[in-house]
């Protein structure tokens, strides 16, 4: 089965709804590349090493979370963009970058997959920013009552360590979370009611915010919060569409 690269931005768009956002880069199809699609290769973001690699696994469609372009970035064809363009470009490959749409979706998301792999219930509410932040609580014969416990078993689900700051010790009910670099959404998990919060970055200040809110909070890997939305939605629409999906994961220890 074949689509056309118009059919298949259709699909992505109907799916994640991107006018809904106001994003720091352009959604959709960010590099047109050739016309029919059999085989999507999602990733996390359009590394070099990504592209390569998607090139040789035979992609005509790469779907990612972090495209190529972004706000405020020096906009030359000049060094890695010169490398990553000619790449897509001289392969004829179509990128497909999603970057708030894909956190945000309601299953398939960056923030629902985390969810589910951590094994928490999500509640209806979100907080933060165009709610991007996500609420809920440890799922069926999760307990923790305390952040070191919650700290190991998100390193067992991700297999990476995370940094923790304890909180005021309370048992960690309820739980807030936003893939990526959301540290910036802590104080708003803090207003919003959260015992702990887990994103992927931390900062200096999060560890004093942590320390006199008495909120736990848990920097678990930007790469690593972010590795599932991608190949969840893109397993998808191949799957309505007919298409051959591939996830290939490039490791990020950041
Ligand atoms: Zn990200």
């Amino acid at each position: 089965m074949s689509i056309t690269r118009s059919a298949l931005l259709q699909a992505f768009d109907q799916l994640l709804s991107p006018e809904r956002f106001k994003d720091y880069g352009p959604n959709g199809l960010q590099v047109e590349g050739r016309g029919e699609v059999r085989k999507i290769v999602s990733g996390v973001t359009a590394s070099r090493a990504f592209i390569e690699a998607a090139v040789a696994a035979g992609a005509d469609a790469l779907f990612v979370h972090h495209g190529l372009f972004w706000r405020g970035q020096d906009a030359r064809v000049t060094g890695w963009m010169r490398q990553r363009l000619g790449l897509l470009i001289g392969h004829d490959v179509n990128l497909f970058a999603y970057h708030l749409p894909l956190d945000a979706h309601a299953e398939l998301g960056n923030n629902a997959q985390l969810g589910w792999q951590l094994g928490l219930v999500v509640q209806p509410q979100r907080f933060g920013e165009q709610e991007l932040g996500w609420l809920g609580g440890p799922g069926e014969g999760l307990q923790f009552g305390s952040v070191e416990p919650l700290a190991r078993h998100v390193e067992a689900r991700l297999g990476r360590r995370v940094t923790a700051i304890p909180g005021d010790g309370r048992p960690l009910k309820r739980i807030a979370w936003c893939t990526g670099g959301a540290q910036g959404f802590f104080e708003a998990a803090i207003a919003a009611g959260a015992d702990a919060f887990i994103t992927g970055e931390i900062s200096e200040p999060q560890a004093h915010y942590a320390r006199e809110s008495g909120v736990a909070f848990l920097a678990c890997g930007h790469h690593a919060t972010e590795r599932y939305g991608a190949p969840a939605v893109a397993a998808h629409v191949a799957g309505q569409l007919g298409l051959v999906h591939e996830f290939i994961d490039i490791d990020n220890p950041a």
